[in-house]
């Protein structure tokens, strides 16, 4: 038997110890909460996704009648920076919510979200900071790893040998 664990790490500032371009990116996703399409749920989430260029690219929650086919803020952001700027990483990701026009506390990625988020650091190779924002502060998550700790190792299989795991094809 082995017992492995693991240390996460996360950092909670105050908005007057956020960096300034952290400011500039929470506010982003703020805005972009306000322009979410959430009749259903009227939870509105917003998220904004800096690239190593420096743009920003934001998202909100699309809600639809037919429910998965609505799409959460994140994947939103993150899809549609992969769209325009497929080589340029994304190095930073705020989420925020607004819920009957106030702000609630911080929100945390699904899990679908997750492996989105995951993949997309695996894909250009360096981690997505996540900040997790509030009204009165944010959590500053360093990668999306953080968020999935069992995703490295992959699972062993019935060999107990670790399989490799399928890498993407080029077309
Ligand atoms: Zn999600």
């Amino acid at each position: 038997m082995e017992t492995i664990s693991q240390k996460l790490e996360w950092t909670v500032l105050g908005d007057s110890e956020l960096p300034e371009e952290d400011t500039a990116l929470k506010a982003a996703a703020l805005e972009a909460a306000r322009k979410a399409y959430a009749p259903y749920s009227a939870f509105r989430v917003g998220a904004a996704v800096r690239l190593a260029d420096g743009s920003v690219v934001t998202g909100c929650n699309q809600e639809n009648v037919a429910y998965p086919s609505g799409l959460c803020a994140e994947r939103v952001a993150l899809f549609a920076a992969a769209a325009a700027h497929p080589d340029v990483p994304p190095t930073a990701l705020a989420l925020a919510a607004v819920y009957r026009g106030e702000p609630v506390a911080a929100i945390s990625p699904c899990g679908s979200c997750r492996q989105v988020m995951l993949q997309c650091e695996d894909r250009h190779g360096r981690p997505l900071r996540t900040l997790l924002c509030n009204a009165g502060g944010t959590v500053v998550v360093p990668s999306a790893r953080d968020f999935m700790p069992l995703w490295d190792p992959p699972p062993l299989d019935s060999a107990g040998k670790t399989p490799s795991a399928p890498q993407p094809q080029e077309p």
